[in-house]
């Protein structure tokens, strides 16, 4: 039997917002603060306390759901959903069951060179909980923390619907809402400080079947995107060996575990909790007017799609290059102001936008990605340095004073340091020799020494210019400019063959 995965994904991530979502304590999502800390009477869940609704998180949520073309529903409210666990306060979390904040909506996604419109069933808003520290002591004795700072954070779930199949999919799907998030400033979204959540719905069917299979998994811990796609590969495959030996998948919630690369069973749904969901009494329905909605949606910023179009509309940059430049608002940010500060305008800021995307998707992301770091990662100063960094470079390259070669050894240099490209070459003695009397002398030099490649030539076989070229670029120490050594070269050597 062949098996179709269907995939759902469920993303948690914390509201940029100043005070948590009931009370006026400050968030911390720094997680700077000492534990416990950032508390009061309402987010310790004691008796005889009323929350308050934060009206900027409402709003961030309204946002979110209007960038991912969702309905915003007239009148909501919020639910108490009932477990004991020792991270939840007051028993209850406050969240909002049948009728959130925004419904229906969707998202384009690029998977394998191909646009699918990935539906977004819900968006939803919620308080977040406590933080627990399980301690093992190395005398054997076991024992938690709780540390309330985090308890009653604002929470944005949101929900995709399944109608995923691959985990190259779910992870398109990931980034792809995580960079509207942070396009939005609704939330740092940072995985690994758990501002950004995601637990995966996974189950297998018949391929063709059209129904949704039961036996649902819900897999959770993953804390990045390729976990994401690891954690949902193997219960694929773990799923598909079970169902092939005609077993039957447990419903259950299984922990990924990374280092491992599988997941295991944490809890059986068939002991899930009955969350006893019911209406908060203690807060009042929310009421959206239509105005309030249409006031949102024309202050929204520019979106990642949008901003992708305009890039490749107002650069002529190609679409690929537009793609991965508006992965993050940071990274589109500063290809502008990169490209601004080059001063240049029409057909010369075209070539000048390609190019500054080719040092910013090519040596600039390989040293990031090498130092495991971000963008926003960097001091604003550095970041500035780069940009001045990439335009004289370019200059450089354009004019032929640096080789290709020479300008990557020049960046990483001014990637870490911030110094000027144009100091670097000046100090190392860099400039390329575009002197054609000096090239002149070395071609010479290449000739006389070379007697038998000059054979070859002359026989008839061109490739011994290539060779002839690298002894040239040896002698000049690889200052020569390529271009000019190649014509010489050429030149001299069709007058050695005529003549
Ligand atoms: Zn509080």
């Amino acid at each position: 039997m062949e098996w179709e995965p269907v995939i759902g994904l469920e993303v948690h991530s914390q509201l940029l917002t100043r005070s948590k979502m009931f009370c006026a304590c400050p968030t911390d999502q720094e997680q700077q603060a000492p534990p416990n800390t950032r508390v009061c009477p309402v987010c310790l869940g004691m008796p005889g306390t009323l929350p308050v609704i934060n009206r900027r998180a409402v709003e961030l949520t309204m946002m979110t759901g209007l960038a991912l073309n969702c309905s915003i529903n007239e009148h909501t409210y919020f639910d108490r959903k009932n477990y004991p666990y020792p991270d939840l306060m007051k028993g209850y979390q406050i969240s909002q069951f049948p009728n959130p904040i925004a419904i229906k909506g969707w998202m384009d996604v690029e998977v394998d060179g191909q646009t699918r419109r990935l539906g977004i069933t819900r968006v939803h808003l919620e308080e977040d909980t406590a933080k627990m520290m399980h301690i093992h002591e190395p005398s054997g004795e076991s024992y938690s923390l709780v540390d309330v700072n985090r308890s009653g954070t604002p929470l944005m779930e949101i929900v995709g619907d399944p109608d995923m199949h691959s985990p190259e999919e779910a992870r398109q799907y990931l980034m792809k809402l995580h960079s509207i998030l942070r396009f939005l400033g609704v939330s740092t979204a940072d995985m690994e400080k758990g501002s950004f959540r995601c637990d995966a719905n996974v189950s297998l069917r018949p391929r063709g079947s059209t129904v949704l299979p039961p036996g649902k998994v819900e897999v959770k811990n993953m804390n990045s995107f390729r976990s994401v796609a690891r954690a949902i590969q193997h219960e694929i495959e773990r799923q598909g060996r079970v169902l092939d030996e005609g077993g039957r998948v447990a419903q259950e919630t299984r922990g990924w575990l990374e280092d491992k690369g599988v997941t295991v069973s944490q809890r059986s749904k068939e002991h899930a909790h009955d969350y006893r969901y019911f209406p908060e009494p203690d807060l009042p329905p929310l009421v959206v007017s239509r105005q309030q909605v249409a006031d949102m949606r024309s202050r929204l910023p520019e979106l990642p799609d949008a901003m992708r179009e305009r890039l490749v509309a107002q650069y002529g940059l190609p679409a690929y290059d537009a793609r991965l430049l508006t992965a993050s608002r940071a990274t589109a940010q500063f290809f502008e102001q990169c490209v601004a500060s080059s001063g240049t305008k029409g057909e010369a800021q075209k070539s000048r936008a390609k190019a500054a995307s080719n040092w910013m998707l090519g040596e600039q992301a390989r040293l990031m990605g090498l130092a495991q770091k971000e963008l926003e990662d960097y001091p604003e100063p550095l970041r500035k340095a780069w940009m001045t960094g990439i335009n004289q470079l370019a200059d450089l390259v354009e004019s032929g004073t640096l080789s290709s070669t020479q300008a990557k050894a020049v960046f990483e240099d001014t990637f870490a340091t911030g110094r000027e490209p144009k100091a670097i070459v000046q100090e190392k003695g860099l400039a390329q020799v575009s002197d054609s009397d000096a090239i002149g002398v070395f071609v010479e030099q290449a000739i006389a020494a070379n007697s038998s490649a000059v054979a070859d030539f002359k026989s008839g076989k061109d490739n011994a210019v290539k060779f002839l070229v690298g002894q040239v670029m040896k002698l000049s120490k690889g200052k020569a400019n390529p271009g000019l050594v190649n014509a010489l070269l050429k030149g001299k050597l069709d007058a050695l063959k005529n003549g």
